[in-house]
């Protein structure tokens, strides 16, 4: 079962995404991280089973767009798929996005229902296997 990484500065965020992914009933393991700094440590330990990065834009340190831009500049972790849950949920912005990392398999606006981060992530996970 591969793992699904939840990159948020806010922790009762995560727990939001994490208790969404669990009682969808998808049994992936979960990992997180605070910002784009923590999340490139714990994806450079867990690339290889890593079949999603759900990930926050606004972040100290290291943010969203940042991390997505760097993880894309790296052949073992670029093919992972990506999909933004943010506020920044304007057309210039996904557009910034998906420039940053051509692999970005999702956006997702905040505030948003179980469902549609059901529905947006149910596919790729099918996909990973
Ligand atoms: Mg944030």
């Amino acid at each position: 079962m591969k793992k699904i990484l939840v990159v948020d500065d806010s922790g009762v965020q995560r727990k939001m995404i994490i208790q969404i992914v669990q009682k969808a009933g998808f049994a992936n393991e979960t990992l997180e991280a605070e910002d784009g700094s923590k999340a490139i440590e714990i994806l450079a330990a867990n690339f290889e089973d890593t079949a999603l990065v759900l990930c926050d834009w606004n972040m100290p340190n290291m943010s969203g767009l940042e991390f997505i831009e760097a993880i894309a500049q790296v052949p073992a972790v670029a093919g992972i798929p990506v999909v933004m849950v943010t506020t920044e949920g304007t057309e210039d912005k996904i557009a910034e996005a998906k420039a940053a990392n051509p692999n970005l398999a999702g956006y997702i606006a905040k505030p948003f229902t179980p469902d549609v981060l059901k529905a947006t992530i149910t596919p790729i996970l099918e996909a990973a296997g």
